[in-house]
């Protein structure tokens, strides 16, 4: 294992003066490898601290990837079982004294040694969560969905604000090298006047007692854990903000799907240009991770989209060939600089940037319930 990484070290290391050379056929995110980290120039500036919460899939992946930050570092944890605990403390050398459970995190408050926390638990928990966080005078780094509707999520940014804490939510994609790409030619009118824009977010979903499928603890279904990517893509791809949304929801498993669980939503959002986009969000297909964009003069597709990659892109000039990087480094080093340095990102990752996906997931559910289209209001 060892060798097979010093070797891609190594050669990526020797092909940093080709920054654009189609690396993807070298990255394996089955290894979680930090190609973007082999060179070993020393790092001097600020180091962002964080505790994570909730030991779970995402967090292991998050504190996996910060093993190759410079800007921030694993430092604390709040967990309720205490064989994690001990498990993180030895793998990622933690001390006793930053670590914390979901009673007693508010003594965070004194501890100097912390700067950050990164919560990673069931989005029913983010809201109460954030703002202890918040209360406990630390900055506070939120998984998506942010909160389960665009009021709680209202709540948090004010509190953050009035504790003087920085809000961010962990929109890994609007750091990544091919989407910020496309970005860049949008801005640039390479694509002319863009007129639609397609998103197909979706998985099959496995055991019926995991909490994404709990209203209570996910909020709702497919559309706040997945559903959620292309409504945030068809705003960064567009560059604007929807003004309506009309929603269809169908249901296969009423079982397995509850009521205010969603299994499968198609939504069209318009926008203020004259731009529509239609996207499918779904917990019963497979294979669907994709997004298209088409204007007067090109097009764009991100295929893969979304997933930890590598990110798969073309346009209209051809095939977008950027190397592979491990979403949750670059994200925990900008984050950093964000959190540290007032570095202002390409697309927002803040709080507010949250609230407006989550008051458009507000609009979709309130169109398939009321089977009309409903406006939203900036
Ligand atoms: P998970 O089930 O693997 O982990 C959740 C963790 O929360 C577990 O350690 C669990 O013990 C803990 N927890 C605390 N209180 C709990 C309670 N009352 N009920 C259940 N679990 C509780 O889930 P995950 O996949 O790590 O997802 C966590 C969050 O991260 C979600 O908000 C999810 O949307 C987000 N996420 C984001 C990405 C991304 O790419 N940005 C990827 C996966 C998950």
């Amino acid at each position: 294992m060892k060798s097979r990484r010093d070797f891609l070290q190594k050669l990526t290391a020797s092909m940093v003066t080709l920054p654009f050379m189609p690396l993807d056929s070298l990255a394996a995110p089955a290894d979680n490898l930090q190609l973007e980290h082999a060179d070993e120039t020393p790092y001097a500036g600020p180091v962002l601290r964080v505790a994570l919460m909730g030991l779970g899939g995402y967090a292991n992946r998050v504190a996996d990837a910060m093993r190759a930050c410079k800007k921030a570092k694993l430092v604390g944890l709040v967990t309720g079982t205490p064989a994690k605990k001990n498990d993180w403390q030895t793998r990622f050398y933690i001390p006793e004294k930053n670590c914390y459970n979901y009673s007693d995190f508010d003594k965070m408050a004194n501890n100097p040694d912390i700067d950050a926390v990164y919560v990673t638990t069931p989005n029913g928990l983010h809201h109460d969560q954030v703002i202890r966080v918040a209360n406990a005078g630390k900055h506070v780094i939120c998984e998506k969905p942010m909160a389960i509707n665009a009021k709680e999520g209202q709540e948090m940014v004010d509190i953050c604000k009035k504790k003087n804490v920085k809000l961010l939510v962990g929109y890994r994609m609007h750091l990544e090298p091919k989407t910020l790409e496309i970005i860049r030619m949008r801005k640039a009118g390479e694509f002319g006047k863009v007129q639609f824009f397609q998103g197909l977010s979706g998985f099959t979903i496995g055991d019926p007692t995991q909490w994404r499928l709990n209203k209570q603890l996910a909020g709702g279904g497919a559309m706040m854990d997945i559903g959620i990517y292309s409504i945030n893509g068809a705003r960064y791809m567009l560059g604007e903000d929807p003004i309506w949304v009309t929603a269809q929801e169908t249901k296969t498993n009423p079982v397995k799907f509850a009521v205010g669980v969603d299994e499968t939503i198609q939504f069209q959002l318009g926008f203020p240009s004259g731009a529509v986009a239609s996207c499918l969000s779904t917990y019963n297909m497979n294979f669907l991770d994709r997004f298209f964009l088409t204007g007067e003069k090109g097009f764009a597709e991100l295929n893969p989209s979304t997933g930890y990659g590598p990110i798969m892109g073309r346009t209209h000039k051809g095939e977008l060939a950027f190397r592979h990087v491990t979403h949750q480094t670059v994200q925990m080093e900008e984050f950093s600089d964000i959190i540290l340095n007032g570095k202002q990102p390409t697309v927002p990752v803040d709080g507010e940037e949250g609230v407006k996906d989550l008051k458009i997931i507000d609009a979709i559910y309130q169109a398939v319930k009321e089977g009309k289209k409903v406006n939203i209001k900036w």
